[in-house]
């Protein structure tokens, strides 16, 4: 992917985003589902992509508490820590072997679209809503991405597994600096700055 790759499509409108989609319900807070993940159900883990995304959170996360990011998010490493470790990622390029499945098979929900197809042309990532549970779809731009493009994609992803919606975050930060939904990577990639003119 060439240099300035997330700049590469036009601003969107509303709480879609070329990048990023979010699927499901967003809950104000993830944690308080009633009845907690159906354990009648088997849900598929994608163990590797599981420790390459935490590996790359927890290097995103380093020095967390003393960034910018920190102060003006208003949220410590544990809360994304913990995120990071509640989540599910999966690789949804063609060819995986996770691509064709559904998600109902990956978070508690009763969708049958697949991870691949539940990203749009362009899509970095996907954050996939269930009840409880939280799944974050990789797909191919993402792997074309930089290590630092990466890891604040999937930064970006936390913030949704969390509970902030594309709306929320341009609506609250807009004065910090973050330009609209294209840029959340880019903002929390400068350290939740405003672009240097
Ligand atoms: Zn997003």
């Amino acid at each position: 992917m060439p240099e300035g790759a997330f700049d590469a499509f036009a601003p969107s409108e509303g709480s879609t985003s070329p990048f990023c989609i979010i699927l499901g319900l967003m809950l104000s807070d993830p944690h308080s589902g009633a009845g907690g993940a159906d354990i009648s159900r088997e849900y598929r883990v994608d163990a590797d992509t599981n420790k390459m995304a935490r590996k790359s959170l927890t290097k995103r996360l380093k020095g967390w508490d003393r960034s910018h990011c920190h102060d003006v998010l208003g949220l410590d490493r544990s809360t994304l820590s913990e995120a990071k470790d509640r989540v599910n990622f999966f690789n949804a390029t063609a060819g995986s072997d996770y691509a064709n499945l559904e998600q109902r098979q990956v978070v508690d929900n009763d969708i049958r679209t697949t991870l691949a197809n539940s990203g749009g042309y362009g899509s970095f990532a996907t954050t996939i809503l269930g009840d409880t549970m939280v799944a974050v779809a990789l797909h191919a731009n993402f792997y074309s991405a930089n290590d630092q493009q990466q890891q604040n994609t999937l930064l970006h992803e936390m913030l949704h597994a969390i509970g902030w919606e594309h709306d929320t975050l341009v609506a609250t930060f807009g004065s910090e600096g973050l330009q609209g939904v294209f840029d959340i990577s880019d903002w929390l990639q400068r350290d939740c700055k405003p672009v240097q003119k």
